[in-house]
């Protein structure tokens, strides 16, 4: 590949990682994750639900899907203006990109131009644009990418071999060729799972190989820790231990060094010392906001002062870190400045 990055991993290679030493396993993260951006940056986004529930699809951890009693307000595609306004919020809370989420099988033709009027209206704010539609095909993608779309997102959620334990109204491979035609439409990749569904860690695996082996790597990579919402089917399901999370965190950012991996959904029930070692562990984005579509997220005075107690700085150049920005943190870097006891500059002895 011309981008210096691995895309042949085996189920065998992966699952090698996930067994190592915990602490292993998170200082090669850590490793990786240098060698692409400052460690001490995270990218914020906002997100906000723009048509609420009534989803015809049945994916069984998801309030807003229409074959499950949530309790959950219905709402119609929000009008242009009120987005607008949403957005302008964001970006005065820090966020650098808004993200606009609708429970829609397939964007339907009638909504399309009041999409790109969103796309339109938030790129003049200055934001980097994000949306969450459900299945494109080929048009709708390159349509979405002419109206100046930056990123789409599409979950693969879990495995292909789990992936019908989950969802039954689609199949695994509906989710790829959205993929490939956002891919093919120019616009970047946000793509990522769902810990905690009552998968294995070999689903894990195989779910982060399907996307650490596509032609290219998305630009970004959530990962969700379950929310067990009430009226769902998953809402028993176990709870997925935290150390298992941060591992999955960590075996993202080995195979995907170069893409922001995102802890997402799930942050409301971390403590900051799980996060902590999320970000330890190569998370550099999260969303900002009290609400992360229909599910509660924490209140942006938390995250503001997490941030400040780990000495962590949102980004506000939104893409990968700048080359002089990994010369300034290289130059910080006590390991790299001097010597000591326990480290060396191997580049220096060599
Ligand atoms: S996850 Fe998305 S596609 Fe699935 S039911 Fe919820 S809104 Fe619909």
């Amino acid at each position: 590949m011309t981008d210096n990055l691995r895309h042949d991993w085996t189920i065998e290679d992966v699952e090698n990682l996930f067994q190592q030493p915990f602490n292993d396993l998170v200082f090669q993260a850590q490793l990786a994750h240098r060698e692409h951006f400052n460690p001490n940056r995270v990218q914020v986004s906002t997100l906000l639900s723009i048509k609420t529930g009534a989803c015809p699809e049945d994916c069984k951890y998801c309030p807003q899907s229409g074959h499950y009693n949530t309790g959950l307000d219905k709402e119609k595609l929000m009008e242009v203006r009120k987005v607008l306004e949403e957005a302008r919020h964001a970006k005065s809370s820090g966020a650098t990109r808004f993200c606009m989420g609708a429970a829609w099988k397939n964007p339907p033709a009638k909504d399309m131009p009041y999409i790109f009027e969103m796309v339109k209206g938030v790129k003049e704010l200055g934001l980097e644009t994000c949306m969450t539609l459900g299945m494109l095909n080929e048009e709708q993608a390159n349509q979405l990418a002419e109206a100046g779309l930056d990123y789409y997102n599409h979950n693969l959620d879990t495995s292909p071999e789990f992936y019908g334990n989950i969802i039954t109204t689609r199949t695994f491979s509906d989710r790829m060729d959205t993929l490939s035609h956002v891919r093919e439409s120019g616009m970047n990749v946000c793509s990522g799972g769902i810990v905690g569904l009552g998968e294995t860690v070999r689903d894990r695996a195989a779910m982060l190989i399907e996307l650490a082996n596509l032609p290219k790597h998305p630009e970004s990579v959530p990962i969700n820790m379950l929310v067990r919402v009430a009226g769902t089917p998953l809402e028993n399901v176990d709870a997925v231990d935290g150390i298992e999370f941060v591992r999955t965190i960590a075996v993202a950012k080995i195979l995907m060094p170069s893409s922001n991996v995102r802890l997402s959904a799930g942050r409301e029930n971390m403590s900051d010392e799980l996060q902590a070692l999320a970000f330890l562990a190569g998370a550099n984005s999260i969303f900002l906001g009290d609400k992360l579509l229909t599910t509660p997220n924490p209140k942006e005075s938390d995250d503001r002062q997490l941030f400040d107690k780990l000495g962590i700085n949102m980004d506000d150049t939104v893409e990968e870190t700048s080359e002089q920005d990994m010369e300034e943190f290289a130059r910080n870097c006590p390991l790299r400045e001097q010597d000591t006891e326990q480290y060396y500059d191997a580049m220096k002895a060599s």
